[in-house]
């Protein structure tokens, strides 16, 4: 019996941990399984890399950097460049990877990879995007420039939710200014960024710049407190985010920790009614509420409260399967721990006197018995007391609140401690621009559910969402992964001109 189950350990596929170029296997004694979270099929198994693996994912992109940073800046654009062509190519394949092991459908895993993708190909401006600043004659003779140089090794810590967009958000802008990476993904899904791993290895990334080790919180300790490691970039739970930044901060890294949500969509009474209401039950539901900017809290105004029952008719249409399945419109959650969470926040709700309109609990997908599903569920009459309002749900489930006027939604939206995105929906200019310029969050979206901008901006949650003050990829992330470095500078020409010495700070 105990070689059969020995024969069948062996038969699933191990991650790989990848350092200093070479696919490597870990001879770590912990393992993990990945599952496939539709059908419980286990999809291989991950190591904890031990801390002697650690060690040489770290030394091995220690060593890199001495040579990469020296690369030229258009040499390494040229890597950029043909790593933007493999990923697009390999689309479709990454995104059956992740719906395999994620779970989300997959015109949303490819969506996944798409918004990591516009990361990259934004990285191949790196010659304007790192260029510095000059101010000639700031005194006699004396000019004044700015250079970002690479600060040298970094590190990544990623979630389950987007196995490919947040480590797409993170390596490629820190490898083409320069830096070296170690990549820590989600042990829930380690595939996808080992797919991203092999396509940067054939786009041309030198041995040591990009290494990707797996694990848990010895992993992550490791990357947070290790000398080598100047800067940690972090996307996860509030918690561990916390932890994050405390640790790496102050071990003397810069951190940037970008962590749970709880988005309000507010909507008035002027609003397009359908386009609206559309938005925001794809927002509330899609990816089966695993997004940080996923809308869980639905305000509504005045009249638009009597929608409700629209709300819960569009969300009833949604077809819940398996991300493979045609027509499918939300996947099931990560895990069973993730099932039990949210089912239990459902159940808080009820007790807590929320009123339950749609219950997605203990729903039956023919062919998936096994899936963690939970169908959409929708709450209305939610009080700021209460576990499904206080608590980031990370599942399928719509808390609806209904207040009188704008100024009560803007203070209500305030009042949460998150501030990671928001969204209003209306018709008028002006309701927008009050909202927009009172309203609490990061990342604001007008008719637009789920704002999170393009990479030539950044990604900008803030308040309780977030820890740093630069974003994960745009311009932000150029000035996190750079350090600045300013030369004042002056020629001589003349010996004659040197007069005497001076002792005050004025340039002269
Ligand atoms: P998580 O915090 O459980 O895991 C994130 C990373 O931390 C993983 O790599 C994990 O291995 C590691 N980790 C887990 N426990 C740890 C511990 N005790 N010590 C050290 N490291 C640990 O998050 P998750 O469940 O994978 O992802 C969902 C969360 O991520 C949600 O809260 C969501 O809002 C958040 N998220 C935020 C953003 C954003 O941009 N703000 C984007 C995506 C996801």
């Amino acid at each position: 019996m105990a070689a059969n189950l020995q024969a069948v350990a062996q038969a699933i596929p191990t991650v790989k941990l990848f350092i200093d170029g070479q696919f490597v296997e870990s001879k770590t004694t912990e393992w993990k399984d990945v599952v496939n979270p539709a059908t419980q099929q286990v999809l291989a198994r991950v190591p904890f890399a031990t801390a002697d693996e650690l060690e040489r994912a770290i030394a091995a992109a220690e060593k890199a950097y001495r040579h990469w940073r020296t690369t030229p800046v258009g040499a390494r654009k040229r890597v950029m460049l043909k790593f933007q062509e493999v990923v697009r190519r390999d689309m479709k394949k990454l995104a059956a990877c992740l719906t395999a092991e994620q779970g989300k459908t997959l015109a949303d895993a490819e969506g996944d990879v798409f918004r990591g993708l516009e990361v990259v190909e934004h990285a191949c401006s790196v010659g304007s995007l790192q260029m510095g600043e000059h101010l000639e004659q700031v005194a006699g003779g004396v000019d004044v420039y700015a250079i970002r140089q690479p600060i040298g090794v970094c590190a990544g810590i990623t979630p389950f939710n987007f196995p490919a967009m947040i480590p797409l958000w993170m390596f490629p802008m820190a490898i083409v200014s320069g830096n070296t990476f170690v990549l820590k993904p989600s042990e829930q899904d380690p595939m996808t960024p080992m797919l991203l791993a092999e396509l940067a290895l054939e786009a041309g990334v030198p041995p040591g710049v990009l290494n990707i080790v797996h694990g848990g919180k010895l992993a992550v300790d490791t990357l947070c407190t290790h000398p080598v490691i100047q800067a940690v970039s972090f996307v996860g739970s509030t918690a561990v985010g916390h932890h994050v930044y405390n640790l790496a901060s102050t071990h003397g890294k810069r951190a940037q920790c970008m962590m749970g949500a709880k988005n309000h969509a507010v909507v008035l009474p002027d609003a397009s009614k359908d386009h609206s209401l559309n938005a925001l039950v794809g927002a509330g539901f899609g990816a089966a509420g695993q997004r940080c900017m996923a809308i869980s809290v639905g305000v509504l105004v005045g009249e638009a409260q009597r929608w409700i029952p629209d709300i819960v008719e569009k969300a009833k249409s949604l077809k819940v399967s398996a991300g493979t399945e045609p027509g499918a419109d939300l996947g099931p959650l990560i895990s069973k721990n993730a099932l039990a969470r949210v089912t239990s926040l459902i159940e808080a709700g009820v007790k807590e006197g929320a009123k339950l309109e749609l219950d997605g609990r203990g729903l039956r997908v023919p062919g998936y018995p096994d899936g963690n599903f939970v169908g959409p569920t929708v709450f209305s009459g939610v009080k700021p007391g209460m576990h499904i309002y206080k608590e980031e749900i990370f599942g399928p489930v719509l808390c609806l609140v209904g207040v009188d006027t704008l100024d009560e939604a803007i203070a209500f939206v305030n009042a949460n401690p998150f501030g990671n995105g928001t969204g209003i929906f209306t018709q008028s200019g002006a309701a927008a621009r009050k909202f927009q310029y009172e309203v609490d969050a990061g990342q604001v979206g007008i008719n637009v559910p789920i704002p999170v901008p393009v990479p030539y901006f950044s990604f900008t949650g803030s308040r309780g969402s977030k820890l740093g003050d630069l974003g994960p990829y745009g311009k932000q992330a150029v000035q996190f992964y750079t350090q600045v470095k300013t030369v004042t500078a002056r020629w001589f020409d003349d010996a004659a001109t040197a007069g005497r010495v001076h002792t005050t700070i004025s340039l002269k």
